[in-house]
């Protein structure tokens, strides 16, 4: 018996990986995110399997229905949104689970975050711009320790997707605004990859009332990122007709003919 933790997605129930939906279909008992994985998800399970929301249950009544299902000898799918690596309690609910000696496993998802980039159609990382991206969440009821405060995280200019944080976007624009300029462009994404997708561009000038006037405060993401106002970089070396790696021979312009004419590089052999 095993419970496995699936990642649903971010809410399209098209974006649950094959594997999750295959562990859902064959699983007797499954324990769903209500509020955030969609029902679709969730009607792919047998007709008599036993189905349970978890948006009303605590640790203790959680971890009763594992307990109960590994007594039966069933196999449980744990379905959450998103990815189970980013803000699931993933952590808490295996502690218990070694804790009782029940196996489990985890099946990766597709986070908010990519679906968010997606919705904007935006590569969150540019060539020799910006080559990190930072999911974090911005300090709220929720404690985070003060090392990870977002006035240390936003030095480095790399692109900052924060979760659960829309109902303290003000906050975010404040800390924010301390270490970039009013213009520093912000993109939120609410209810990525939902029929009800609603996408926000801005600056940190005017990203707060924008999401204010929609009345945007929850399921939503926060992208702060120079790469929306850049179009000027270079190609990368992955696809750069003179680059070599390992699966593909890089061929050089030869300055003497002209451009049309290409010859390929030969690698340096390794005798040293
Ligand atoms: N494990 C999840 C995150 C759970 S925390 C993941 O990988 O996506 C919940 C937060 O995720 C929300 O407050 C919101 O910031 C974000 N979120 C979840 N679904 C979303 C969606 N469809 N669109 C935008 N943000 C979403």
């Amino acid at each position: 018996m095993t419970v496995y933790f699936i990642g649903a997605g971010p809410g399209d129930p098209d974006l649950i990986t094959v594997k999750g939906a295959k562990l859902v279909e064959r699983c007797p008992v499954i324990l769903y995110a209500g509020s955030l994985v969609p029902k679709a998800v969730i009607e792919r399970a047998q007709p008599q399997a036993k189905v349970y929301d978890s948006a009303s249950m605590d640790l203790d009544e959680i971890t009763q229905v594992y307990t109960d299902a590994h007594a039966q000898g069933q196999d449980v799918a744990r379905v959450q949104t998103g990815d189970l690596s980013i803000y699931s309690s993933l952590a808490e609910q295996t502690r218990r689970l070694n804790a009782l000696g029940i196996d489990w496993q985890v099946v990766p998802g597709v986070s908010s975050f990519q679906a968010s980039a997606a919705a904007l159609g935006q590569e969150l990382t540019l060539p020799e711009q910006c080559q990190t991206i930072i999911l974090s969440r911005a300090s709220g009821r929720t404690p985070v320790p003060d090392k990870e405060n977002l006035k240390s995280l936003a030095q480095h200019e790399a692109t900052l997707c924060l979760f659960l944080s829309a109902t303290l976007i003000r906050k975010v624009v404040r800390e924010l605004s301390d270490v970039y300029a009013q213009n520093w462009p912000v993109c939120v994404v609410e209810k990525a990859s939902h029929p009800e997708q609603r996408i926000i561009r801005g600056t940190l000038a005017d990203i707060a009332d924008k999401m204010h006037a929609a009345n945007i405060r929850s399921t939503a993401m926060i992208i702060v990122s120079k790469v929306f106002a850049i179009d000027d970089f270079v190609d990368s070396k992955l696809y750069d007709p003179s680059f070599t790696h390992a699966c593909r021979k890089g061929k050089v312009l030869d300055a003497a003919m002209d451009s049309v004419k290409v010859a390929t590089v030969v690698e340096a052999s390794s005798h040293e």
